[in-house]
């Protein structure tokens, strides 16, 4: 008798295992129905503006509304004298070189609008606004001093370590002022400007010597001749950036700079 009731039970539970296995696998089946065709939105094609090269977007890189095929031609410096990976904020305060003369200084400038206020809050859209014409004399004092000059530099380090361009380096920035370099005055004509954010008194972020770093790398690749200069040793009478907290021995280090390359030394001034 109980080998009977055994085997039922056993019938019993197997034929609810089953029916149980089926009601799960149900579900399934309509899910496993094959989607319905959607239209494949064609790819976008768009040109690589280092090397001009036509991909379709997903195989390249967006920077900002710029497209690049790879992560090294958006790094460098493009024939037309503008460096991809930089947030590009063209500025007017500039114009053709004069005078058919080459690139070959660069010069290292800081600045900070107001003067200082970086170390308490994000003050670089000011810079930005400055190099642009677009610096609200009513935002602050100092601004209403400086709302009508126009200077501007071609590239920008901010403390975070970003790089930003007003200028492309073919053209002639207006960064140095009344200056002169070994007996050559209007520096503006051959040399490019590269601002710090800072104030003198503070030094330089980590951040910002590494980008300077593939930034003088870049500028190399086209303009081998380059030496390098502070803004006070070019118009001593006048400035005093960088300043003393700018590393000019670790500047020379980074770069594996010979000491011809750099005219007024390696101490900090
Ligand atoms: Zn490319
Ligand atoms: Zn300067």
């Amino acid at each position: 008798m109980l080998k009977w009731v055994l085997l039922l039970g056993g019938l019993a539970a197997i034929y609810f295992w089953i029916k149980s296995k089926h009601r799960v696998a149900s579900p399934d089946q309509s899910t496993a129905a094959p989607p319905a065709a959607v239209p494949a939105k064609p790819e976008v094609i768009l040109p690589c503006g280092f090397c001009g090269v036509h991909l379709p977007q997903s195989e390249g890189l967006m920077q900002e509304e710029r497209f690049y095929c790879s992560a090294a031609h958006r790094d460098q410096l493009d024939s037309r004298g503008w460096i991809g990976s930089a947030l590009w904020r063209p500025s007017p305060n500039c114009d053709a070189r004069s005078g058919g003369l080459g690139v070959d200084l660069v010069v290292i400038h800081h600045i900070s609008l107001p003067p200082g206020e970086f170390k308490t809050r994000n003050s670089t859209q000011y810079i930005i606004d400055f190099f642009q014409n677009r610096l609200d004399p009513d935002a602050h004092p100092y601004f209403a001093e400086i709302a009508d000059h126009r200077v501007s530099s071609h590239f920008l380090i901010a403390r975070q370590g970003y790089l930003v361009q007003f200028v492309s380096t073919v053209d002639r920035a207006w960064h140095a002022g009344a200056s002169q370099f070994e007996g050559r005055e209007r520096c503006n004509d051959f040399s490019i400007g590269i601002e710090l954010e800072g104030d003198g008194d503070t030094p330089f972020e980590e951040a910002q010597y590494q980008t300077l770093q593939n930034l003088i790398l870049q500028l190399q690749s086209q303009n081998p001749d380059l030496r390098f200069a502070g803004h006070s040793d070019i118009a001593p009478n006048r400035k005093t950036d960088p300043g003393m907290h700018f590393d000019w021995a670790r500047f020379q280090k980074d770069n594996a700079l010979p000491l011809e390359k750099l005219p007024f030394g390696l101490s900090s001034r």
